[in-house]
């Protein structure tokens, strides 16, 4: 067996139904006195409801979380803290990124409850911007203290961002499947992952509120973060990363359009790591298997869709190769040239 080293994390995690009931003690636990709820503005009646559990626990409610954390929403939350001394995030991974930034300012809890499937509330990573320009942190002062699942609460997730958060979460476990630092522990997370995607996501399309469907792939991002939170990405999340912050392209959709591109590029060096998610997408080849995924999907195909300039891929590509990502398959500014015309779509 390969050897093989592995970080874990102080955090405890719930898997459930009841949110609201699970909540209080857990607020008990962490000393929340006087805690405060954050969230996104579509999510504020889940917030209200939270702030109502916690009673007299409850000190305030913050509901202007975005997308890539920028430091300006931070500062904002951070003048309405007062003597907070906890926070509960409520929402997908800007909600949970709000939290993240926070705790990692003030040193306090922080307990997440996510309600789309970005495995942010997992990781040690933090991605905020500033002046537009995106920079990631990898520390465990970020990792929420506890993280607590609800599958009613996925129920209301439009069925679009459903199928991109899935693709988003996916992106984690196939990346995880080829990381120089994998080991068999995530090897098994990460294929009972994308097995858990291949089967419930396609019960999601015809029934979106399907209660076994919506545990499966639940259950499917949270193994999803775990690896996430465990291994060393690789070039998908390198363009992530670099497509989010130069074109600010909506951040789910865009790992749904560019990781079936990805996985066909890496796939001539890694068939062997990839064959395992290849088997539990019924496919001979993994990226022969997420296309065909997307299709059924109908998963967003095309970065030009998503607001890429189509002439974008050569500023990106050098972006990349400033600090290129550690990849099974080497490559240069050509590789990407020609990677990102294919995701491009035009
Ligand atoms: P998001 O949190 O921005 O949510 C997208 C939209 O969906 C929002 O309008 C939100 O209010 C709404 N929404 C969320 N849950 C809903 C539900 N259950 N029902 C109805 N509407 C709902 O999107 P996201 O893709 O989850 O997160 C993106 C952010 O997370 C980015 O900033 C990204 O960088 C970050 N992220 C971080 C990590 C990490 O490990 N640090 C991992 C993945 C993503």
């Amino acid at each position: 067996m390969k050897p093989f080293e592995l970080q874990s994390f102080e955090q405890r995690v719930v898997f459930g139904e009841d949110h609201l009931s699970t909540l209080l003690p857990l607020a008990q636990d962490f000393g929340m006195t006087r805690a405060m709820v954050l969230t996104t503005p579509g999510r504020t009646m889940g917030a209200t409801a939270i702030a109502a559990a916690l009673g007299e626990r409850h000190f305030a409610t913050f509901t202007g979380a975005v997308v890539h954390t920028p430091v300006e929403v931070t500062d904002r939350a951070l003048n309405v803290l007062g003597d907070a001394n906890g926070f509960i995030s409520l929402g997908g991974g800007s909600a949970v990124g709000l939290g993240k930034a926070l705790a990692l300012r003030t040193g306090l809890p922080h307990i997440a409850i996510p309600t789309t499937y970005s495995g942010s509330e997992i990781s040690p990573i933090l991605g905020q911007t500033r002046d537009g320009k995106k920079t990631t942190i990898r520390d465990k002062r970020v990792v929420p203290q506890a993280v607590v699942y609800d599958v009613s609460l996925t129920l209301s997730l439009p069925l679009d961002l459903t199928v991109s958060s899935g693709f988003n979460a996916m992106a984690h476990a196939f990346e995880a499947l080829y990381a120089p630092d994998r080991s068999p522990e995530t090897d098994r997370f990460a294929v009972e992952a994308i097995a858990g995607f291949a089967q419930a996501l396609p019960i999601l399309v015809d029934a979106p509120r399907d209660w076994d469907a919506r545990a499966m792939v639940l259950y499917a991002a949270y193994l999803s973060g775990r690896v996430l939170a465990a291994r060393t990405m690789g070039l998908h999340h390198k363009l992530a990363h670099v497509l989010g912050g130069l074109y600010d392209l909506p951040h789910a959709p865009m790992h749904a359009a560019l990781l079936p591109h990805v996985i066909r590029f890496n796939e001539a060096a890694a068939r062997e790591q990839l064959r395992p998610a290849a088997d539990a997408l019924g496919h001979e080849s993994a990226a022969e298997g997420l296309e065909a995924l997307a299709l059924k999907l109908n998963a967003p195909r095309h970065l030009a869709a998503l607001g890429m300039p189509l002439d974008g891929a050569g500023v990106a590509a050098e972006l990349v190769m400033q600090n290129p990502a550690l990849n099974p398959r080497a490559y240069g500014a050509s590789d990407i040239e020609k990677l990102l015309a294919a995701a491009l779509g035009s």
